[in-house]
């Protein structure tokens, strides 16, 4: 069934009536889970007591191993139902690219962010999941300060994800959809909210480094 604008603002009327609560506030969804990871982040660097130059590049190397932990997350149980990550699969496949396409991908106002920001309590199962094993691989292989570093690169990596994705589904006129990086965003995570290309192209939200690995990038 072709995903056509009617067919979005019906959904999205019939989402908002069912799923968002009354006293739900987008800003303050994002304040909240902008304030858990700030809080993470600072109380990760808080806590490391020595670091040389050579440690810094756990940074960009952990970014790469997000990318591609975020590429194959997206491809694969965000996207294919799969055993024990069926409201994963629910929230993005048969909610979130319900609500938005190529055509009609911003927002109408603040309470729609509910439709693409994870809830606070995921993020915090997000980061723990994906941020914890790798931190105490890293506590394991090179020691407790590089093991705080590489938390803090993970949870700042998610934090610019949720701020990329929600800043591809603004209105391209606000001062948010003006920005260079969040036109890119939209213009790449776009096409990717055609239904006919939602399982084959543009997994990454914003650094499509994943998609060019793998050959999914379309432009
Ligand atoms: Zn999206
Ligand atoms: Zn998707």
């Amino acid at each position: 069934m072709a995903l056509t604008p009617d067919r979005v603002r019906a959904y999205r009327d019939d989402y908002r009536a069912e799923s968002i609560r009354a006293g739900y506030h987008g800003w303050r969804h994002l304040a909240t889970m902008t304030a858990i990871c700030i809080t993470a982040i600072c109380v990760a660097v808080s806590m490391i007591v020595s670091l040389g130059w050579a440690e810094l590049a756990i940074i960009p190397i952990t970014w790469v191993i997000a990318n591609l932990v975020e590429y194959g997350v997206h491809r694969g149980p965000m996207h294919h139902l799969s055993v024990g990550l069926g409201r994963l699969y629910r929230r993005h496949t048969s909610q979130h690219h319900r609500f938005f396409s190529s055509e009609l991908m911003a927002v109408d106002s603040h309470r729609d962010f509910h439709v693409t920001l994870f809830p606070a309590w995921m993020s915090l199962f997000f980061v723990g999941m994906i941020g914890v094993p790798m931190a105490l691989a890293t506590y394991w292989l090179l020691g407790r300060d590089a093991a705080l570093l590489m938390y803090a690169a993970i949870v700042l990596y998610y934090l610019v994800y949720e701020w990329l994705h929600l800043s591809a589904h603004m209105p391209k006129d606000s001062l948010l959809g003006r920005l260079p990086p969040v036109r890119f965003a939209r213009s790449h995570h776009g096409l990717h909210h055609d239904p006919c290309k939602m399982r084959r192209a543009n997994f990454n939200f914003a650094f499509p480094l994943g998609d060019w690995l793998f050959g999914t990038w379309e432009r």
